[in-house]
């Protein structure tokens, strides 16, 4: 899988590319307009290489009547340029966004610095290798929290998971292990997808699952899945830990994510006393002493 930051760097070869090309099309451009330009530009070049002859040739008088003759090329070169009214910066490269000085990453209006608007496409890109291919119109700005008619609950439960995505906790020794629980059709898959694009809107490195598919994971994924900087799983059950070799997947991905403290978020339609009890052994240790995302929750 690639991350954000891999994708937006692998991109900038092509922005500088694409500068570079501007640029020489600018000059073209402008040389076009004002063939007095470029011949005096020629002339400068030419200056400038026999100078640098002179120089290795130690010639010093020559070197000074070089020196003498560039300086008389650039008054020419200004007069020509101030009379046509040609930007001085028109062989320079410029920057092409200027929210993000090319770099793909900008503060946006509240504060945060996300991936800039230019980046669209390898955002996209991104959510798409992170799990999320299906999940392409699920939006965080379509999130209502007054859907189902409980605005504040479902409020609080986004604001707990973006809490757990940024690392926020009251309490310093608190698990790494979040369970999100709340009853079928209530929005959950929707509200985690959402939580997890965010994540990689913020530059970080995320996935998102479904508990059932780590049967099929790969072990690149799977590695990759221990090491990121936020995992949601999905449809978590009690049921899904006992077979197929889930529980043992599972168990490993949450030891060294707990190691590492490395934020990780259980959504299951079930509440967290019933999955701790009936849970394979090993998990259901580790959910016992995990943090609950849920209405009632405090
Ligand atoms: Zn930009």
């Amino acid at each position: 899988m690639k991350t954000i930051k891999e994708l937006i760097n692998e991109s900038l070869t092509e922005v500088a590319a694409s500068k570079d090309i501007l640029r020489d099309e600018n000059i073209r451009r402008v040389y076009k307009e004002c063939p007095d330009l470029k011949e005096i530009d020629d002339q400068i070049l030419n200056v400038r290489n026999s100078r640098f002859i002179a120089v290795i040739d130690k010639d010093e008088r020559l070197i000074k009547r070089f020196d003498i003759a560039e300086e008389e090329l650039q008054t020419k070169r200004e007069k020509i340029m101030k009379i046509n009214k040609i930007d001085p910066d028109f062989d320079s490269e410029k920057i092409i966004c200027d929210k993000c000085n090319d770099t793909g990453f900008a503060k946006g209006s509240d504060g945060t610095v996300k991936v800039c608007s230019c980046r669209k496409k390898e955002l996209e890109m991104c959510y798409e290798y992170s799990g999320m291919a299906d999940y392409t119109s699920y939006k965080m700005k379509n999130y209502r929290d007054d859907y189902l008619g409980d605005p504040s609950g479902r409020k609080k439960i986004k604001n707990e998971l973006l809490k757990a995505l940024l690392g926020l906790s009251d309490n310093n020794d608190k698990s790494s292990l979040w369970v999100y629980s709340a009853p079928p059709q209530t929005g959950k898959t929707f509200l985690s997808v959402c939580v997890c694009k965010t994540a990689i809107n913020l530059g970080r490195s995320a996935y998102y699952a479904k508990c059932e598919d780590l049967q099929t994971v790969g072990t690149d994924t799977l590695e990759d899945l221990k090491r990121i900087d936020f995992l949601v799983l999905d449809d978590f059950a009690d049921s899904v830990t006992l077979f197929n070799n889930v529980g043992s997947v599972l168990n490993s991905i949450l030891e060294v994510r707990a190691a590492s403290k490395l934020p990780t978020v259980l959504v299951s339609p079930f509440p967290k006393s019933e999955l701790v009890n009936k849970c394979d052994m090993r998990i259901s240790g580790k959910l016992a002493s995990a943090n609950l995302i849920s209405k009632e929750s405090r």
